[in-house]
């Protein structure tokens, strides 16, 4: 049974992750949080103090990172920033603030993307971002443009935060997503934007479970399709 490739993209706490991750995991394909690797780089960045607006300095930093991921058996995906585990510092409130910036920078994106079409290569894969379905995987059998109403999604985005222990009120968070998605949807290089083949879904009033049933349902008729 030829593998499919699922694009899931959307506005930031739309539970894309949760849904890719959850597909991948009932298809047996490999799961990519493409916004982890934004987020490393951006970790990278400030740990390093560098100037990331000043194009030189950005450059020599692109050939200084790799990102990897890791699978552990009991704490799930990890990412991994020269070899070190980073997968909880990127979730962190100075990481949000500064990668919808870097990740406008073409030489960041194209260093990216190229990681991520060779993570797809001959394989089944759920990857989630902003520029999934339309730049790195424009072929995609099964493009989802994931969609919530946004008070849901600060709930979301707060509700996630607290369980990583982190206390940031509630108008930080709102200013962080709506930055984040005026900064991703408004930027010259690949901004974020439905892919004309992809399937609209609002999942403001589905559960976890809903949401994936209906994906699912959609993944094995495209499958059914690419193997017809
Ligand atoms: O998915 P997440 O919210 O963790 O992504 C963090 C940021 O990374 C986004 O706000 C966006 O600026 C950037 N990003 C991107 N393209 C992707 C994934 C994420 O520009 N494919």
């Amino acid at each position: 049974m030829k593998p499919i490739k699922i694009a899931i993209d959307g506005y930031s706490s739309c539970g894309k992750s949760t849904l890719a991750k959850a597909l991948a995991q009932s298809l047996g394909y490999l799961y990519v949080d493409s916004g982890a690797m934004y987020r490393a780089f951006t970790l990278f960045f400030l740990e390093n103090g560098i100037d990331y607006t000043q194009p030189a300095a950005a450059q020599k930093a692109v050939a200084a990172v790799k990102i990897d991921f890791h699978l552990d058996p009991l704490a799930g995906n990890r990412t991994l920033l020269n070899g070190r585990d980073v997968e909880d510092r990127i979730r962190e409130m100075d990481v949000s603030q500064h990668v919808s910036p870097v990740a406008t920078l073409p030489l960041v994106r194209r260093a990216l993307v190229q990681q991520q079409q060779e993570l797809g290569r001959n394989r089944g894969i759920a990857m989630d971002g902003r520029d999934i379905g339309t730049v790195v995987f424009p072929q995609a059998e099964m493009k989802i443009f994931l969609v919530a109403e946004r008070e849901e999604r600060i709930r979301r985005r707060q509700e996630q935060l607290h369980q990583w222990g982190e206390v940031v009120s509630v108008e930080n968070i709102r200013r962080n997503l709506f930055e984040r998605d005026y900064i991703d949807s408004t930027r010259s290089d690949s901004p974020l934007m439905q892919a004309k083949d992809a399937v609209r879904l609002d999942n403001t009033n589905l559960s976890e479970d809903e949401q994936l049933a209906i994906c699912l349902t959609l993944a094995e008729l495209r499958i059914a399709a690419a193997n017809a």
